[in-house]
Order: C-alpha cells, then structure tokens, then sequence
C-alpha cells in the first residue's frame, strides 16, 4: 500500500512537470494574499467609471512586480506587459474591477460600508458581483508570473477592466472603449482567458460552455402613434395602448413560433411602457422599451429584423404607425470551440476531471464579448459557494457572498492556461468568426 501511495505521488508530480513549471510553491505563497486583496477591495468598492483608489492599488502592485504598466485606459483601466523572457505569442488575461450601487447587507469584517451618487441618489456600493475577486485572482496569476518571467514563452497582458457593468449614463467605458483604445493591440493578443466567479457553484468547480455562452443584449425602444381622442368615443381615434397590446403579443410569437429555441434560447421583454394621462383620454402616442437576448448571430439578425417588420404592420393593421429601434449593448460572449478544446485538459488537469463541468448558456451579459470579437477568447465559470452549502444569494443582490477559499483555483487556472497555450506550438487560431 505504502509503494502504491509512494508511486500516485511521483506520477502526480510527474504529471504536473511535464507541462511546464512546477508552480506549486508560488500557489501555496500567494493564497494568503490573494484574499487579503479580495477583502481590501471589497471594503473598498468603487462604481463603474469611478474605480479611482482599486486602480492605484493594481497599479503600484504591477510596478512592485518589474511588470510595465498602462493607467488611465478607458478611464480608469490598468494594463500591465510581462515579457517572458523566451519569444512567443501573446495572451491576455482579463478582470473587471467595478462594484455596484448595492448596500450590503452581509455581516462581515471585512463588509463594504461605501456610499456614493448614482443618478443623482445617494446609493450605498457593494462589490455585488464578486469583480473583487476577478482583481484579486488577476493581481495573484500576475505576481506568480513575474517570479516565472524566465521560464515565460511570450507575453502576458494583464488587462484590469473598469464598467464592466455599464458606465454611467451619458459615458463610455467597459471592454467596448478599452478595445476602442487599442487594448488588444501592441502587441497584439493571441488569445484572451476571463472569469467570473459564481456564487452558485460549488469552490473547486468550475463551469463553461463552448460557443455562445452568455447572450448578446440589445436594447429597444417601440414608438407607436395613434391619434388621440375623448375615451367615449374611440372610433374617432386610433388608440396607441391596444397597439401596444397587439404588438407585446405579437413579439412573443416571433419566440414562440419562428425561433428554434431548440438551437439557442432567445428572450425579448418588454420593460416598460408609457402613455396616456387619464381614465377618459385615448393618448396620441405610446413608448415600449425592452431587451433582447440572444446567444446565436443568424438568430439575432432574423430576429432584429422580423420585429421592425411585425411592430410596423401591426400597428398600420390597426390604423396607427410604429416604430422599432434596436441598439447593441453588448455580443455574445463567444467561447470559440477550438480554443476551449485545446484549453480542456489544463483546466482538467488543474481542478480535477469531475469538477470541469458543462454550464448551460445564460441569457445574462458580459461586455468580455467585446474583447472576444479581436481575438478567440475563452470565458468561463469559478466556483464561489462555501463548500457543503446547497443555497446561496445571487449576484447583484445585498446578501450576495463568495467563499474566498475558492479564489486559489482561480489563479492556478488562469495561470496554468496561460502557460500552457504559451507553451503549445500550435500556431495563433485565425478564425475568430462564430459559426452558427
Ligand atoms: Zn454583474
Ligand atoms: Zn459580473
């Protein structure tokens, strides 16, 4: 039995060394402060386009490392450069520092007690969504890298991103500006690895899915106009608010009916409506905003346009117009399925076979999406729930909580792929484009 034992140790070590460095001293040294940062900025929560002191503090952390840093990108972005010192390709790796107009709700010492302005109301500000671990991960993979710089094939691009959530009305900011800025260029980026911590899924799991993976969101605004008239007398009207009925129906079945929801999901919702002023009053006009989601491109081009076309003749059925506008918010996050294939077994190799799982798409967002249109990328899923735990808050809600024994895995994952996609000879994947 002891030779047994003695013998799973040595191909376990052997297994670990063959793909490149032995990394586990580095790992081992780093959990302690991983979760220090974690808890630092979570006390110390910043909004979106606002993530001033979280910057500094990646920032004077990247510098300490000898890493050649960026500030100021999109706002408030950090990007740090680790030459490795062997040529190779160039991948980069990606954490959102943004907390959320939350007041926290969680017992903790380390709990965030922040408020600030949001439109104009005072808010309290919760890292709600667990971006302070994304920053606390990326800071830990950046200073296990910089001690490994020598055994490095190529660069890291260490990208720190603000907004992830949305900038503040009326701004920019996110992944769609830091690429408007040339982010993913000189030197320009291979491949792209992001995460996001899940307060649902177990520590010591992690969760992905190749291809569409979170859904692309649009936003629309519908404009009916009828003609307005006493509200005893609707035949000498046009009434906008039965419009508006017909057309909410209308949509659905453009869902249920013309979609092949067996492919992909897709949503449209109505969010809001307005129109009218009084009991006795048909109104001129009415105005519906909502949201699409979509997790397919030939799914949301048929669907973009079999809206503008039904919105439009229903209302000309009824005797009014209407019109649809359709915006980006943001793409689909698309894992491309060759880069996930080849990443596979290091993720395997890391937290074990039983805890690399599949995860159903989710018709939630990431503007990561956006750095995945410059280069293939590959987004996945951390365990965050306490170990045992069958039930836990979601994101973006007061009580939310991570368990931070789960951030190690994160480190060791994103570490790992890096260096083994560094270490691969298979050439940079071209074809970025998603297919179906
Ligand atoms: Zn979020
Ligand atoms: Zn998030």
């Amino acid at each position: 039995m002891k030779k047994l034992g003695f013998l799973a140790i040595v191909l376990i070590g052997f297994s670990v060394q063959a793909q490149g460095p032995n990394l586990e001293k580095d790992y081992t040294a780093i959990e302690g402060k991983v979760i220090e940062w974690r808890r630092e900025i979570h006390q110390n929560p910043e909004l979106g386009n606002r993530e001033f002191k979280t910057a500094e503090k990646i920032a004077k952390h990247l510098k300490s490392l000898g890493i050649e840093v960026e500030t100021g990108v999109a706002h408030t972005g950090v990007v740090g450069i680790l030459k490795g010192d062997l040529p190779g390709k160039v991948v980069a790796l990606r954490a959102d520092i943004d907390a959320l107009p939350v007041t926290e709700r969680n017992d903790l010492p380390y709990k965030s007690n922040v408020t600030s302005e949001f439109m104009g109301e005072k808010v309290g500000v919760m890292h709600a969504c667990g971006h302070d671990t994304h920053t606390a991960i990326l800071m830990g993979v950046a200073e296990v890298m910089s001690k490994n710089k020598a055994k490095i094939k190529g660069t890291v691009k260490f990208i720190f991103q603000p907004a992830e959530e949305g900038p503040p009305p009326g701004e920019e900011g996110g992944a769609l500006l830091m690429v408007k800025e040339r982010v993913m260029d000189s030197p320009k980026v291979d491949a792209i690895f992001g995460l996001h911590i899940n307060s649902q899924t177990p520590v010591g799991v992690i969760r992905y899915k190749s291809g569409g993976a979170m859904a692309a969101a649009q936003t629309f605004t519908i404009n009916v106009k009828g003609k307005q008239s006493h509200g005893s007398q609707p035949w000498s009207g046009v009434d906008p608010i039965l419009i508006s009925a017909k057309i909410i129906d209308g949509l659905q079945t453009i869902i249920s009916r013309e979609t092949e929801l067996t492919n992909e999901a897709a949503v449209i919702t109505v969010g809001k409506i307005k129109s009218g002023v009084r009991s006795n009053i048909i109104p001129e006009s009415a105005e519906m905003i909502g949201t699409i989601r979509t997790l397919d491109y030939d799914m949301k081009d048929k669907l973009n346009k079999r809206m503008i076309e039904m919105v439009s003749a229903i209302a000309k059925a009824y005797g009014g117009e209407a019109t649809c506008e359709i915006n980006d918010a943001t793409d689909i996050t698309y894992n491309n399925p060759e880069l996930v294939e080849q990443m596979l077994p290091t993720m395997k190799r890391v937290a074990g076979d039983a805890n690399v799982q599949f995860q159903k798409a989710i018709t939630g967002a990431e503007d990561f999406s956006y750095f995945q249109r410059e280069a293939p990328g590959f987004f996945f899923f951390l365990g965050g729930m306490t170990p045992g735990s069958t039930e836990s808050y979601p994101h973006h809600t007061p009580d939310f909580l991570i368990d931070d024994s789960g951030l190690l895995l994160g480190v060791r994952t994103l570490t790992e792929m890096s260096l083994d996609y560094l270490n691969s000879d298979q050439k940079p994947l071209l074809d970025i484009k998603p297919k179906g």
